[in-house]
């Protein structure tokens, strides 16, 4: 019997997915470990009540775009919203990248990047970042050996590398090739590092990419944004599915601004766990890579499989990094408790 059958390619690639396991620590994915305050809720399921369910919504998501533009000192123009930053990556792929035009990405870096061009049919011009991570003006020469590409994904703070780029390298590359677009995807800029925000109305072919899932503690809802030139929105709104935003999620970001103050109050509380597991790993004779985000990448000793197995054998489940970065595993900082216990998980399999 015959059976339809994907793109070329597809069934070699495995569908993107974390570990999501039933453990006392989930320090894999990089969320904020404090849901949102009873306020939220409450106002959230009122909001909810409200709805006319019956008519599609906003398919402009007009109000949600103007809260945030708002917010940022942008243009509503220039702001745009989606599933998930996710979504964003992907639609600006969609409309900027596409069949035999190049995407250059600076390894490693969060995966997702690679798998939106592979999907989107996107050229994949890979070049590669030792220690400290950082991409230097000769990084952005190296890219050109490749050919001009359409696109230049940055990630900054990086996953999972965890440091923040510098904005005047990429500023100053931008400036030197205005036809190129430099996509800066700020998933952890709450937590450190510059924010590159205001270089977008100085050069029109950068933009911000940014989510509530991580600083704003809202994962589940699924939104994410971008900073960009009215130019850029236009063309999102060429290639995006009709009320792609359903009302459900408009709601939920609206009220999440309401709260804005009480997501930003955690951020500390993050931060502070990071420079604990910071401080904590030489102790432990592991490295850890300095970090601008919620999360810290290290090395221990030995085989680092091994310690992500054993962590998890404790209740613990980080991210393994091995297969992208020898020996290397990434955690993300979680509430006190998750710390304390997954650093005493991590000196008894060490010890
Ligand atoms: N960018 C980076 C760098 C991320 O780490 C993540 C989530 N892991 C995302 C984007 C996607 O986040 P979301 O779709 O939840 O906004």
């Amino acid at each position: 019997m015959t059976h339809p059958q994907p793109r070329p390619g597809l069934r070699e690639i495995e569908p993107y997915a974390a570990p999501q396991l039933d453990v006392k620590a989930r320090l894999n994915t990089n969320e904020c470990p404090y849901p949102l305050p009873e306020a939220f809720r409450d106002e959230l399921a009122e909001a909810v009540r409200g709805l006319t369910l019956n008519r599609y919504p906003d398919r402009e998501a007009l109000e949600l775009r103007t809260a945030i533009a708002g917010l940022n000192d942008h243009d509503v123009e220039g702001t745009w919203v989606a599933n998930g930053s996710n979504e964003i990556l992907q639609q600006l792929l969609q409309a900027y990248g596409g069949p035999g035009r190049r995407v250059v990405l600076f390894e490693p870096t969060y995966a997702m990047h690679e798998r939106i061009a592979w999907v989107t049919d996107s050229l994949v011009v890979h070049v590669p970042l030792e220690p400290p991570w950082r991409i230097g003006a000769v990084d952005m020469v190296h890219k050109h050996h490749e050919g001009h590409p359409a696109v230049v994904m940055i990630c900054s703070p990086n996953n999972p590398t965890g440091n923040a780029q510098d904005p005047h390298i990429i500023g100053a590359a931008a400036e030197l090739v205005p036809s190129e677009l430099f996509i800066v995807d700020e998933a952890y800029i709450e937590f450190g590092g510059e924010s590159m925000a205001p270089l977008v109305r100085r050069f029109p072919n950068i933009v911000v990419v940014r989510t509530f899932s991580k600083a704003f503690a809202l994962a589940g809802a699924r939104i994410g944004y971008c900073l960009a030139s009215p130019q850029v929105v236009e063309d999102l709104r060429r290639v995006r599915l009709p009320y792609h935003l359903s009302a459900l999620t408009q709601a939920a970001g609206l009220v999440a601004l309401r709260h804005r103050e009480d997501a930003l109050a955690i951020l500390d509380a993050v931060r502070e766990q990071r420079d604990r597991i910071l401080a904590a790993l030489p102790r432990l004779s592991v490295q850890a890579f300095p970090s601008d985000a919620n999360f810290v990448l290290f090395r221990p000793p030995g085989d680092a499989a091994a310690v992500w197995q054993a962590l998890l054998d404790r209740g613990v489940l980080v991210r393994d990094f091995t297969s992208a970065i020898p020996g290397a595993l990434r955690v993300t900082a979680g509430t006190p408790e998750e710390v304390d216990l997954f650093l005493s998980a991590l000196e008894e399999v060490l010890a």
